[in-house]
């Protein structure tokens, strides 16, 4: 049993990951955005507790990540592994080419449409994960120990799913990793995407000169497709800026609630209509925890039927969760957009944050 997580230590290892040689492909970086926006999401209320992430849920983030990125960048589709293949990536190319209707919708609404292809696809990733990534993200030579410092991956390295179900179909990270990851996440999360963004350089050197925003193709928010959700959002709640009430029937901005950069949620929970000056204002700055919480005021229900009515995810839930997981994680005083020009800090509160509703 590793002793409780120190953070600088943690940290430490996670970035030796990012230095341990040249990959040959991004699957462990995938492995590693996809469990700090879990992380994230999953913070507990005691911070030394041990933290289950669902092996189905981990392989479904696994998925959107490499879904968005299979959009071809000037025509071209971008490579993720040194030779081109690798069972991960055909599997979710192989998705992509079964599917119709509009790709740009986001995987979990193909996973609703097409339940039997997504299946498939799904249970291909999620035991290639537990096989390869999963299994060897811990094998680091750090001092002249080679400790498991995320959780316990002894049963892994298979694709056995009678292994898998009897570790009851999840990792379990080691007390206080959990809530040591939510609290890297900010400095972890942009540091493992450039890595990231490096590598599919490199693997695609034949393709990509220095000219395209690779950075932006990869991890960016698609702005093009947010506005059909901005439409069915100024619709229902009028065609007003959320922050400071200023019409924006002109320019219409579609602002994340919690910023894309943090947490990657564009379900409809976390969208809001806003005008440009109050967008570009705010840009990646973390909101006072009452905006998020007049975001969520809107109600589950109208959410709910708004997201369904238009074929877009809501993420209710998960806009609870990361909201609940960023907030703990900030230090007090630390610095939150309230509105143009105006930034306050947080207090503590403010981080008394309501736990998911149930019904
Ligand atoms: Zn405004």
């Amino acid at each position: 049993m590793p002793a409780p997580a120190d953070p600088l230590a943690l940290g430490q290892k996670l970035v030796a990951i990012l230095e341990s040689g040249r990959r040959t492909a991004t699957y462990k970086l995938a492995v590693l955005v996809a469990l700090l926006d879990l992380a994230v999401e999953s913070v507990p209320e005691n911070p030394e507790a041990p933290v289950d992430i669902d092996l189905d849920e981990l392989t479904s983030r696994v998925i959107e990540l490499y879904w968005r990125q299979m959009r071809p960048l000037d025509g071209n589709q971008l490579r993720q592994s040194s030779d081109g293949r690798g069972v991960i990536l055909d599997a979710v190319a192989g998705l992509r080419s079964q599917t119709t209707g509009p790709r740009e919708l986001g995987v979990g609404l193909i996973a609703s449409r097409d339940s039997g292809a997504y299946m498939a696809a799904h249970s291909r990733v999620k035991r290639t994960l537990i096989r390869y990534p999963l299994k060897l993200l811990q094998n680091l030579t750090f001092g002249d120990e080679n400790e498991r410092f995320l959780y316990d991956d002894s049963w892994m390295g298979t694709d056995s799913r009678t292994a898998v179900a009897s570790h009851g179909n999840r990792l379990t990270l080691f007390p206080g990793v959990c809530l040591t990851l939510a609290r890297l996440a900010p400095l972890l999360k942009p540091a493992f995407q450039l890595a990231w963004v490096d590598d599919v350089r490199r693997m695609n050197k034949a393709v990509l000169d220095d000219g395209p925003d690779l950075a932006g193709h990869l991890f960016g928010a698609d702005r093009v497709s947010l506005q059909r959700a901005g439409d069915a959002l100024a619709d229902k709640f009028g065609p007003s800026c959320f922050y400071c009430g200023t019409t924006t029937t002109r320019v219409r901005h579609i602002d994340h609630v919690l910023p894309w950069s943090r947490v990657g949620i564009d379900g409809l929970t976390n969208l809001v209509t806003a005008c440009q000056s109050c967008n570009i204002n705010k840009s990646d700055r973390l909101p006072a925890p009452v905006h998020v919480e007049r975001a969520l005021d809107r109600g589950r229900k109208v959410l709910d039927e708004i997201a369904a009515e238009i074929n877009w995810p809501s993420h209710y839930d998960r806009v609870v969760a990361a909201g609940h997981g960023l907030y703990a994680t900030q230090p007090v005083n630390t610095p939150v957009w309230l509105s143009r020009n105006n930034i306050t800090t947080l207090s503590r509160t403010d981080i008394d944050w309501r736990r998911p509703e149930t019904s």
